[in-house]
């Protein structure tokens, strides 16, 4: 795929400019499985080599230290496992068993412990600094928004190629895509389009 990325790309290695950037919301479970867009149709892989999941990582404050291709591969395993997942209970569909067995075992697997800073914000403290720590704490958020524990709606993006699950936390819970200035925008051009067709006809 040939494309060119916007000039900010997040996090601090010297060669993020060459990478999609990230999509950054205030969910971690939400921003860790939209490291992948456009899944059902020309796919962005956000985190396509070890170093730029470090980077994801920090920038959402969580240190690791390293990141083989190997650990690359079960995150991103773990991603679309969490995705499905997603994807069933905004549906209200049963839960698909294997991929819920791996997010528990990745949720046991690493280790952390929440901090209170000097600024009165909560952080997370990885205990090995290691790949399966953070996602030991993407799993937590993912269990703590998936079993209800947080006000607001699991919805599924109204656009056919992305389907993002998405947390509504909007008044009316009447939120219809992940990201407004990505798919919402996209649609209403798309409708703006259609209608100025039409007037022509
Ligand atoms: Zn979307």
């Amino acid at each position: 795929m040939v494309a060119t990325w916007g000039a900010t790309g997040y996090g601090g290695s010297m060669d993020s400019e060459q990478y999609p950037e990230f999509r950054l919301g205030n969910v971690l479970m939400t921003s860790f499985t939209a490291t992948l867009s456009e899944r059902y149709g020309d796919a962005i892989e956000r985190v396509p080599t070890p170093q730029r999941l470090v980077d994801w990582f920090r920038v959402h404050d969580l240190q690791v230290a390293s990141c083989s291709e190997t650990e690359l591969e079960v995150s991103r395993d773990l991603r679309e496992s969490i995705h499905l997942v997603a994807t069933a209970v905004a549906a209200n569909d049963a839960l698909p068993l294997e991929e819920l067995l791996l997010i528990n075992q990745c949720s046991e697997s690493g280790s952390a412990s929440p901090e209170l800073t000097s600024a009165g914000t909560m952080r997370w403290r990885l205990h090995t600094e290691s790949v399966s720590d953070a996602l030991a704490v993407i799993c937590m958020n993912t269990v703590s928004v998936l079993s209800g524990e947080r006000g607001g709606r699991l919805a599924l993006c109204a656009s056919q190629t992305c389907q993002a699950a998405f947390f509504d936390t909007s008044r009316n819970r009447t939120r219809r895509w992940c990201d407004m200035n990505t798919c919402g925008n996209r649609e209403k051009k798309a409708r703006f389009l259609a209608n100025k067709r039409a007037q022509r006809n």
